[in-house]
This record gives C-alpha cells, sequence and structure tokens, in this order.
C-alpha cells in the first residue's frame, strides 16, 4: 500500500529537528533507518502529518570512548555497532546481540536508537540495555535529559520519550573482560524472538563475580532477571542450571523458556 501524504523535513541539527517537532505537533514523527516505520505507514497503521528525517544528522551516529562508559549515538547502524572495535572490547553482549537482529541489509539500515525508541517487546536490544543499565540522553525543547533504561521502555511499543523529544545518544557502562550470549529462539533464521536470553557474565577464577540477565519478548518489555543474577553471584559456574530455574516471565510457556534458554545463555556465557 502507498503510505499516507507527508511533509518530508530534513533537519541539519539536533536542536532544528527538536524545532521541527515542536512546531508540528504530535502528528509529526522522527524517521531514523525506516525499518519499522516504513511498513507501519505502507500498512496505514499510521498517518504522521510530517517525517523529520534524522538521517543527515552526523552527530547521532558513531560509538565514543566516555571513561567508565560508552556513548552509542541513536544513528548508529546495526552494521556499524556489530563492527565497532569498543563495543567489542566494552559490551561484547550487544555486538552478540545485534549479530542475531534481521538480515545484512536491514543492519545497514536500522538504527540502534531506532530499535529502542520503537519499543517493540520482540526487538533484541532492549533487553540487553536493561540488563547493562544502559542510559538513555535525550533532547527535547527544555534541554537534555537522561533516563536509565528501567524506565525508559513503559510498555508494547511505547517509551518514556515525549512526542517533542528525539533519542540522541545512549550510554552504555564499560564491561570489559565479560563473558556474553545472546540465546534466541526463532522459528526461521532472521525472524523475531520468540523468547530470548542476553547474558552476560564476569567470572574470576571459575566464580562467578558479577552477572547481567535480561530478557527478551516475555512481557510488554524487557524484563531483568534479578533473581538470576543474585542466585549467580559468588558462586561457581557450575550453579547455572539452579539459577536458570528462577528465570520467570509470569507466562507458564514462556516461564519455560525462559528457563531453558536463560541456562543455555549463561552456559555459553562462560564457556
Ligand atoms: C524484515 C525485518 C526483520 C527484522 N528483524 C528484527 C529482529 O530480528 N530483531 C530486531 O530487534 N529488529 C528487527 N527488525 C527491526 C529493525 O531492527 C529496525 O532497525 C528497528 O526496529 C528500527 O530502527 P530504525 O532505525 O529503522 O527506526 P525507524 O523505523 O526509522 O523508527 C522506528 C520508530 O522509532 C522512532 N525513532 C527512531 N529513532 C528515533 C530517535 N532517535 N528519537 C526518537 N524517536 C525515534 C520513529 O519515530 C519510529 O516511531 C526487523 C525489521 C524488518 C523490516
Amino acid at each position: 500500500m502507498i503510505p499516507a501524504d507527508f511533509r518530508y523535513l530534513f533537519p541539519s541539527s539536533v536542536d532544528e529537528a527538536v524545532r521541527m517537532l515542536a512546531e508540528e505537533g504530535e502528528d509529526a514523527k522522527i524517521i531514523a533507518g525506516g525499518q519499522s516505520l516504513v511498513p507501519v505507514l505502507r500498512m496505514r497503521l499510521a498517518a504522521p502529518t510530517a517525517l523529520i528525517d534524522i538521517g543527515g544528522l552526523t552527530e547521532l551516529t558513531g560509538v565514543r570512548d566516555d571513561g567508565d562508559s560508552l556513548l552509542i549515538g541513536a544513528m548508529t547502524t546495526h552494521y556499524e555497532v556489530q563492527r565497532d572495535h569498543l563495543v567489542q572490547d566494552h559490551a561484547l553482549l550487544l555486538r552478540l546481540v545485534t549479530d542475531t537482529i534481521a538480515d545484512p541489509q536491514i543492519r545497514h539500515r536500522g538504527t540502534f536508537g531506532g530499535s529502542l525508541c520503537h519499543a517493540d517487546p520482540a526487538g533484541d536490544l532492549l533487553a540487553p540495555a536493561l540488563a547493562l543499565d544502559a542510559v538513555m540522553i535525550i533532547a527535547g525543547p527544555g534541554g537534555r535529559r537522561e533516563v536509565p533504561a528501567a524506565e525508559f521502555f513503559v510498555d508494547y511499543f511505547t517509551t518514556a520519550l515525549a512526542p517533542d523529544e528525539i533519542l540522541i545518544d545512549v550510554r552504555v557502562p564499560k564491561y570489559t573482560g565479560w563473558r556474553a550470549h545472546y540465546e534466541k529462539l526463532n522459528r526461521v533464521a532472521q525472524a523475531w524472538s520468540i523468547v530470548a536470553v542476553a547474558a552476560t557474565v564476569q567470572v574470576r577464577d571459575g566464580v562467578i563475580s558479577a552477572a547481567r540477565v535480561g530478557l527478551t519478548n516475555v512481557g510488554s518489555g524487557p524484563v531483568r532477571a534479578v533473581d538470576v543474577e543474585a542466585a549467580l553471584v559468588g558462586q561457581p559456574t557450575s550453579a547455572i542450571s539452579e539459577a536458570a530455574r528462577l528465570a520467570s516471565s509470569g507466562d507458564g510457556y514462556k516461564d519455560n523458556l525462559a528457563r531453558v534458554l536463560t541456562g543455555r545463555a549463561l552456559t555459553a556465557a562462560v564457556g
């Protein structure tokens, strides 16, 4: 289907994009890689009056070293995240998750920030963002504000972003030397997750000294498996299967999947 008519705007700075959002009102939409928004427009599930294309804002692309954390620009493509050496060294989980997103064509267009803002519960980047304690850096008419991932994902396809705000950067603390794995159950290669588990662990002398575990598509948003994390800390790696039993989604079928996949993810992560 052909999308409904819209005005197409191409800002040259974040401030101009924010101004455009305010001027155009609630019916305007940001477009990033278009990999989720364009299908929605073509199916006429949304009919924004204006699209504000932030694809020209080079300040929003790339991964920067910011001391104890990485700053990932919202417009950094999945392909760029996959190949970034800072991500590889300090946030291995993100690289492994991104490897599983869609196919190479989509990974060249789709963006890190777009995936988080779209907030599809089956989206693969939400659970790792939550598990890694990522912080969203947001620009709006009142200036900049920061929102932790735990408060950013509000509901199905709903985030804490106001209609006149733009996600500009994501701060991810460094997890240097942590091992990681993303265990994704999908029907066919390149399909969305039925359930998936993002796990990253720090292992010292055979003992798990820290763990982060996030669950994809077990509810209206990502879920942090805090009970599993707590049960792992200070334990030998042999404690994984016991701890994985604590994974929960609140849904019978997915509960079982969550437990099985958590066990697999942690076992693969510790190697
Ligand atoms: C066939 C197919 C298979 C896919 N498979 C997977 C998969 O397996 N796993 C997965 O995780 N994803 C998958 N995706 C989705 C893909 O990862 C998209 O890249 C992602 O969902 C959206 O990113 P985007 O840059 O294209 O955003 P867009 O489509 O441009 O925007 C999505 C939404 O976010 C808003 N938005 C975007 N950027 C910003 C910003 N900076 N500030 C404020 N709002 C913003 C837009 O207004 C829109 O509402 C798939 C997509 C397709 C088409």
